[in-house]
């Protein structure tokens, strides 16, 4: 596997790889990886010929007030988790390399951005929406893939692939968990031990409005307020958000009869950790 840190050097593996014909999935991340990242790696890996993955932590993702420079880095445990999941590359540019210092152009969206995450990050899917689109431009892969974790980012990148024509197909992923339940992050680093326990307290309350789902209920707001009132019991936990949205919308929901994602944002101390489930089983 290789470790390669500028376009420069990346464009001929890929163009060489294309010359043989082979496929290639991408895996964008921004490092630290945990089980969730290789499970995306390993499923590129299942329908690909060649994977690379992209470890780089991208500052204009990140508000001003945000952990940009405190976000958990460990280069050599990430290629180490890269390579035993199958990756062929992982590409690790510095900050400089993806962006000109007077860099001035910028992907952004006009609906879907505005609410859940992007109502307290206005400016974070812009950054993420940027860096993607020249990932795609740089890996030009056939796959690309991401997790249901970050539903709303899942569902931003699938319209602006839709929108810009990118003709990449993008695989969205299942949210892999701790054995209690918490949604696996790269943030959970930041958890003390206290906060790591009352961190439980986001899977616990998603589970029971989805046990509401299940049983019957299609009221958007009484789940809603089901799911306020058991984060409500924590003493650790601050709400950012609780929204159930149409699933391919994200628009609220009051009247559940079609997809929806019933998602999250919790502070849990000063870590702000995001969950969500999807509901589709309409009998
Ligand atoms: P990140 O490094 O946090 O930007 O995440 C990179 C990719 O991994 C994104 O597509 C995430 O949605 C995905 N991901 C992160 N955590 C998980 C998880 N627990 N389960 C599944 N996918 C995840």
């Amino acid at each position: 596997m290789q470790i390669v840190k500028t376009i420069q050097e990346l464009r001929p593996i890929i163009q060489g790889w294309r010359k043989e014909g082979l496929s290639v999935g991408l895996v964008p991340t921004m490092g630290y990886l945990h089980d969730g990242h290789k499970s995306l790696i390993v499923k590129a890996v299942g329908e690909n010929d060649r994977v690379v993955v992209s470890d780089f932590v991208n500052p204009t993702q990140f508000g001003v007030n945000e952990d940009l420079s405190t976000y958990p880095r460990d280069l050599e445990r990430d290629a180490a988790v890269c390579k035993e999941a199958g990756a062929a590359l992982v590409f690790h540019p510095e900050p400089e390399e993806m962006y000109f210092p007077d860099s001035c152009t910028f992907v952004d969206m006009d609906s879907l951005t505005k609410g859940l995450c992007g109502k307290a990050r206005p400016t974070h899917f812009r950054g993420v929406c940027t860096v993607v689109s020249k990932l795609f431009h740089i890996v030009a892969p056939d796959r690309a893939y991401f997790g249901q974790k970050d539903a709303q980012q899942l569902a931003v990148i699938r319209r602006m692939v839709r929108d810009l024509d990118f003709g990449i197909t993008i695989v969205g992923c299942p949210i892999v968990r701790e054995a209690d339940g918490l949604a696996m992050s790269s943030r959970n680093a930041y958890l003390n031990e206290e906060e790591r326990k009352a961190a439980i307290i986001l899977h616990e309350s998603l589970a029971l409005g989805e046990k509401m789902l299940e049983d019957g209920e299609r009221d958007g707001a009484k789940i809603r307020e089901a799911i306020l009132g058991s984060l409500d019991r924590e003493p650790l936990a601050k709400v950012d958000y609780v929204e159930v949205v149409d699933a391919e919308t994200l628009e609220p929901v009051e009247d559940i009869h079609r997809p929806i994602l019933a998602a999250l944002a919790v502070y849990i101390g000063k870590t702000r950790l995001i969950d969500n489930f999807t509901f589709d089983a309409f009998k």
